[in-house]
């Protein structure tokens, strides 16, 4: 609805033609409005008084009908009407056309887009009323509408085809999709307007593509070639072009061309081409003959093929191949055999005598192919190696043979007992090289031989292959505290269950200390492996005999597949290590199977390790502290720092998560002398008048750390703490580890007036001869123990025995984890003198532990 323009003609003008006349007559008017093929109408006081009965019908009333309506009865509403009053009043009453676009109503509520030209009657008297002609544009908009949708979607398309489309006028270029720009690296609109010679590398060739498809293509006709076209940034490439011309055959010329990139297939052809040429010339410098045969007629063969028969080149196409047969029943027999192998689709492979042109004989080695498997028929290949040379040889070489037989079986004989004895000696020496001297498995070298060899026929038969490492949990307390003759024992009866478990074709073998590697050819993963695994750990975990002794060690199994999880051994191997790794930290005796998580777990922890080295410095760590309580009238006679880590991201992280990895890594040497300075400040703090002890706990790598004397003696003079409130506590399977050196730590730590405890009692198979070694002053019974009392046996007798053997050694008991009232009396009972755990205290933060003495 556009106000389209208001112009001064006046209809009371007639047109010029008329010139010569002064007026229409009304006649003439009346005749003009009947037949007029527009709508005309005439208005005043907003009302109809006059309308043509194009007009009527064109508003579906009949002819009279409209006089005296309101002129709003054609509008879609009353808003409508009024606004095009709003805009057509000025114009009308300064005397001018108003001309514009405004939908209306027909009679039935129908509506349709009208032009509208009105004027007022009398320019000087706008009251006289208004004409108006209109004109239904509906099908005219709608036309426009089409054009202008066809017109985008032809740019889309053209935007989007994968050829360029250009469109050119005398070699110039009018319009191109952007294809083309981007073909030759132009920018939108670049090219328009250019001269087609732009895109060409060569001036020349352009000239002569602009003759060939200009002057040379007749009428209707498409022009096809391959030029070379030239990139802005540099660089050229072929260009396939196809044109045709599509003006009327005028002297401007109108072509439309579509373009295709076409290094790459050009490039591929050429390649091939050279392939083929290779390939000729592979065949034309071959040693041994080779020929194409149909129908037992040769087609085609190399220079080689004639030589070994002393043909002329080219002498044997078309010819039968009986010739070069010994005989018609040679050839015959060939035919029967040969080709009906081939006829299956198989190669024919043969050593047979042949002839020469010249008559002669000579053995040759023949292989006949079909050309096509699929269809014998085809023809086939046929290759020929004269190999009467080795022939003779051989048959020499068969007759001496035969006339030494005699010969060498005496001295056969003679050899015989030395050449058994070296044999056996050299077996030996490779079965040590190869094999674990304790177990006499396969190893580590051994392994990675035997592994290779199964991945490789995994490949081949694409199965998979399982691999298992195998590493027993705490072989370790075993073999520190009741020596290595039990620990030997203990690996032996294991390789010798594992062996059990295998089948035929597994390969068990001893990698290190402890650890084994099971490889399962042909696994299934689910299945097979896991199963295997699950027997592996049932076997392992039945006790031990050994010297007198149950002992039980559960193995922790990790296992990869290939080739998922690696494809060469060493892969293989290492990632079931890290799954191996993973059963154990879910709580050993049981396997796992190689997951990518584990490999990101490793670096979790590799990030983890980053953040414990900076914990120190940036003050993380923090103590909190747990009361000791005597079990008969309750007083705290102690408490024990445990260490505590505020990440800054991941929260409180508890001690279990990060003091193995601190073991590992010999950062728990800064950590744990910072918890034994933090932990003397404290005890010094809440005022050393009360009695009150501190204990703090040694992990095994400060144990044995050389330095540990010294600065337990720094620290104490540092701090200001009398010794004798100081308890260190250090793990059984700690002290067993080195014994001897173990008792002369501890001894030197008593010398320095310092208490010592044993923790985690029970779990480190320590004998009664060396616990009266080990100068400690407490036992501290380990949690999992007193978790199971009362009620369970087992554990109430260990109990037991344990506070008796305790106090038979004039040491203080104390009991770990005590949660419940129930485990309070049973060890009230017992005599048992400290507790510790939830029931007497949590462990909690420095200021709320000291507040009890404040
Ligand atoms: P632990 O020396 O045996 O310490 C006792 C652990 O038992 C503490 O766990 C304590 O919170 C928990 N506990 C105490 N009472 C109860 C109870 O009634 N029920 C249960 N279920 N648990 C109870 P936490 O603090 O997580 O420490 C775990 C281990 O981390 C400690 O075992 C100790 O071996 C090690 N650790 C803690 N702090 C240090 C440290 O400063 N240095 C070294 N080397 N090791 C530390
Ligand atoms: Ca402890
Ligand atoms: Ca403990």
């Amino acid at each position: 609805m556009n106000d389209r323009s208001t112009s001064d003609n006046t209809l009371e003008q007639p047109p010029a033609s008329y010139a010569g006349r002064t007026r229409f007559t009304q006649l003439e008017y009346e005749a003009v409005l009947a037949n007029a093929s527009i709508g005309i109408a005439f208005t005043r006081d907003r009302k109809f008084f006059l309308c043509n009965p194009k007009f009527a019908e064109m508003f579906g009333w009949l002819p009279d009908e409209l006089i005296g309506q309101p002129g709003e009865t054609v509008y879609t509403s009353r808003e409508s009407y009024e606004a095009l009053a709003r805009i057509a009043v000025p114009v009308l009453s300064a005397g001018k056309q108003l001309d514009l676009d405004w939908e209306v109503k027909r009679k039935d509520g129908s509506t349709f887009l009208a032009r509208m030209i009105a004027k007022a009657i009398s320019s000087t008297d706008p009251r006289q009323g208004t004409v108006w002609i209109v004109e239904d544009i509906t099908d005219r908009k709608r036309a426009d509408e089409e054009i202008r949708r066809l017109a985008a979607q032809s740019d889309l398309i053209l935007d989007n085809v994968t050829a360029g489309i250009l469109f050119a006028r005398n070699r110039v270029i009018q319009r191109c999709n952007r294809r083309i720009e981007e073909m030759v690296g132009a920018a939108p609109g670049e090219l328009n307007g250019r001269s087609s010679a732009v895109l060409f590398a060569h001036r020349m060739d352009w000239e002569s593509a602009v003759r060939q498809a200009y002057e040379g293509t007749p009428a209707g006709q498409m022009h096809d070639a391959v030029w070379r076209f030239k990139r802005k940034a540099g660089g050229t490439f072929l260009c396939r072009t196809r044109g045709r011309r599509i003006d009327a055959g005028g002297e401007d010329q109108e072509w439309i061309w579509s373009y295709d990139d076409v290094t790459l297939e050009q490039e591929a052809g050429e390649r091939l081409r050279r392939a083929l040429a290779e390939q000729e010339l592979i065949l034309d410098n071959a040693t041994i003959g080779i020929a194409f045969m149909r129908d037992r007629e040769f087609q085609r063969c190399n220079r080689r093929m004639e030589e070994i028969f002393g043909y002329a080149p080219g002498e044997l196409i078309g010819k039968s191949t009986e010739r070069i047969h010994v005989s018609r029943a040679a050839y015959d027999e060939v035919g029967r055999v040969g080709y009906a192998a081939m006829a299956r689709g198989e190669a024919y492979t043969e050593e047979r005598q042949l002839r020469r042109k010249d008559g002669s004989l000579f053995w040759c080695k023949v292989v006949g192919k079909p050309a096509d498997a699929a269809d014998p028929a085809e023809g086939a290949i046929w290759i020929y190696d004269d190999v009467s040379a080795e022939h003779e040889a051989r048959e020499s070489l068969e007759r001496a043979v035969a006339e030494r037989t005699a010969e060498l079986k005496a001295a056969n004989a003679r050899l015989g007992a030395e050449i058994g004895d070296r044999r056996q000696a050299e077996e030996r020496a490779q079965h040590l090289a190869d094999h674990d001297a304790l177990t006499g498995l396969p190893n580590r070298r051994l392994l990675e031989d035997r592994l290779t060899q199964a991945l490789a026929l995994s490949t081949r038969n694409r199965k998979q292959t399982a691999v298992m490492f195998v590493d027993l949990d705490r072989f370790k307390a075993i073999n520190d505290s009741l020596g290595h003759a039990v620990g030997d024992q203990v690996l032996k009866e294991v390789a010798q269950r594992l062996v059990k478990q295998l089948r035929i074709g597994d390969t068990v073998c001893r990698v290190g200390g402890d650890e084994f590697v099971v490889v399962l050819p042909e696994a299934k993963r689910s299945t097979d492996a896991a199963q295997v695994a699950g027997k592996i750990i049932d076997t392992l975990s039945q006790p031990v005999r050994v010297a007198d002794r149950e002992l039980t060690v559960t193995p922790s199994i990790g296992i990869a597949v290939f080739p998922d999880d690696g494809r060469d051994a060493e892969a293989l191997i290492r990632n079931a290590d890290a799954a191996m790794y993973h059963a154990k930290e879910s709580g050993r005796a049981n396997y796992q199977f190689f997951t990518e998580q584990m490999n990101q777990a490793a670096s979790r922890r590799l990030a983890l390790e980053n953040d414990l080295r900076r914990a120190v410095q940036k003050g993380e760590l923090a103590l909190h502290y747990q009361p000791m309580a005597e079990l008969k009238g309750g007083t705290v006679v102690a408490h024990e720092a445990l260490v505590r880590w505020q990440h800054p991201k991941k929260g409180l992280v508890p001690p279990a998560d990060f003091i193995q990895l601190a073991e590992d890594t010999a950062l728990i040497l800064g950590i744990g002398g910072w918890v034994l300075r933090e932990a003397c400040r404290w005890a010094t703090f809440i005022g050393v008048e009360h009695g009150v002890q501190v204990a703090v706990n040694l992990s095994a790598r400060q144990f044995n750390d050389p330095k540990l004397i010294d600065l337990v003696r720094r620290v104490l003079a540092e701090s200001g703490l009398p010794s004798t409130l100081l308890v260190l506590e250090i793990t059984e399977s700690t002290a067993m580890q080195q014994t001897d050196v173990a008792v002369s730590t501890l001894k030197k730590l008593k010398d320095l007036g310092v208490s010592l405890a044993l923790d985690d009692f029970g779990t480190g198979y320590s004998s009664l001869a060396y616990l009266r070694r080990f100068p400690v002053d407490r036992l501290k019974i380990d949690r999992s123990f007193i978790a199971d009392v009362p009620g369970d046996r087992n554990a109430e007798s260990l109990v037991k025995g344990i506070v008796g053997l305790a106090h038979a050694l004039d040491l203080t008991v104390v009991a770990e984890g005590v949660e419940t009232q129930a485990q309070m009396d049973f060890l009230a009972a017992l005599g048992c003198d400290l507790a510790q755990g939830y029931l007497i205290g949590r462990p909690v933060d420095a200021d709320s532990a000291a507040g009890r003495y404040v």
